[in-house]
């Protein structure tokens, strides 16, 4: 990774103009006890083998690689298929959630807190602290908790505790304040797992490296199975984690595009989308400098998406960076084309993707037009739909108990 390592270091914490720490003086000191502790373990041979060794044994890697014969009769180059749906808990989140567990451990934290939108990454969390023995405290915008009581139930199945947030718009940000609030009072016994790549240094980096095996075993896969790299790769961005763990051991290797899917919503203006790359301009929000959703006074705007992991009005700061460098390029998928992308993988390749990575099977129609029938793509199916089934069913007008239209 000659080029982000070099950059990296010139600036410890940014990509580029990008990144940094926007912090309370309070988190000062944790977040540079948890850097030293990182960048030790991420060197630290025992607890890199602790760490695959649970993605083995209790997320199930390596996830498949799945070839998609229909979606390349109809769309042309030869497409493939990462396949995060399959991992326990049923998305990419637990790479991570898992790694930070751990890491947490390492720091002699008892006690671990949360922020999530829809529950996945929740549900993730709750999960490797049952593991690993933490405590578990998730915050939740009451909204979110009333439009995904599944996740709730599971989160205190798992035996974590699900803190309704009632401020703001009492969505995913309103979580994401109230869960630094309490971090700035907990420090001593609390770390808190961020969900995406996203917030102050290190989190970023700290949460990339951990999704980072997506992309490795992407490469090892498709080279074993095609014999070489593939011309793209395709995936979501909501915060961006399981597009920079695809992207990331691709970097150096100028031959593969990297191309980023972001939630179109229902129109081109402000408060419409989560499209940060389409009417994003620099900002600083929670934590860390990136594009953000804002009006000209850098008031946040709203943001709209179909799925709720995608509905963040700020992006990772390093794909702000290989945007801002040309070496990743950004499409958006409008809230009709995803569903049309959910459909699609559902009947032609019999799986039911989540709703976020049902942007990057949307977007595949223009992300595909002129290329070559004989390059190569991989699309990565950052989870499973189940979750979404009864937000599909509202919105299409079906009853799930019935079957009937409504
Ligand atoms: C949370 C989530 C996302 C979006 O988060 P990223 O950090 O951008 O990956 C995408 N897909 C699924 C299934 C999710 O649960």
């Amino acid at each position: 990774m000659a080029t982000t390592t070099t950059r990296e270091q010139q600036r410890p914490g940014y990509f580029g103009t990008y990144g940094g720490r926007f912090v309370p003086e309070t988190l000062v000191p944790v977040l540079d006890e948890l850097t030293a502790a990182y960048f030790e373990l991420r060197q630290d041979a025992d607890f890199q083998k602790e760490y695959r060794d649970l993605l083995r044994d209790f997320v199930g890697r390596p996830t498949p690689l799945t070839e998609a014969r229909e979606l390349s009769r109809r769309f042309g180059p030869q497409i493939w298929l990462k396949r995060e749906d399959l991992c326990h808990t049923g998305a990419h989140k637990i790479n991570n959630a898992l790694g930070q567990g751990l890491v947490a451990k390492r720091l002699g934290k008892r006690r671990i807190i949360a922020e999530t939108g829809a529950g996945q990454h929740g549900v993730a969390t709750a999960s490797a602290c049952a593991l690993l023995g933490l405590e578990c405290v998730i915050y939740m915008g009451v909204e979110d908790m009333r439009r995904q009581l599944p996740n709730v139930y599971r989160m205190r199945l798992l035996g974590a505790e699900v803190r309704g947030v009632s401020s703001g718009t009492k969505t995913l940000k309103d979580a994401v304040n109230e869960a630094l609030r309490d971090w700035v009072a907990s420090v001593a016994d609390t770390h808190y797992i961020i969900g995406s790549a996203l917030g102050p240094h290190p989190f970023p980096t700290m949460v990339r490296d951990f999704q980072c095996v997506i992309g490795e075993e992407t490469r090892a896969m498709i080279q074993e199975r095609c014999g070489r790299l593939p011309d793209a790769l395709v995936a979501c961005v909501g915060g961006g984690s399981n597009a920079i763990g695809m992207f990331h051991p691709f970097i150096d290797d100028a031959g593969v595009r990297l191309i980023g899917v972001e939630a179109g919503g229902n129109g081109i203006e402000l408060g419409q989308h989560a499209a940060r790359f389409d009417g994003g301009t620099p900002g600083v929000f929670q934590g860390m400098s990136s594009v953000v959703l804002q009006n000209e006074d850098g008031q946040v705007m709203g943001t709209h998406s179909i799925s709720a992991g995608l509905d963040y009005a700020a992006i990772g700061p390093e794909h702000a960076w290989l945007r801002a460098i040309g070496r990743a390029e950004y499409f958006r998928c409008s809230d009709a084309d995803a569903l049309r992308g959910f459909h699609l993988l559902s009947e032609a390749e019999g799986i039911i993707p989540a709703l976020e990575s049902a942007h990057a099977l949307g977007a595949l129609p223009s992300i595909c037009e002129g290329l070559a029938k004989d390059s190569l793509l991989v699309v990565n199916v950052s989870g499973r739909g189940d979750k979404d089934l009864a937000e599909v069913a509202r919105l299409e007008g079906v009853d799930i108990a019935t079957g009937s239209s409504i």
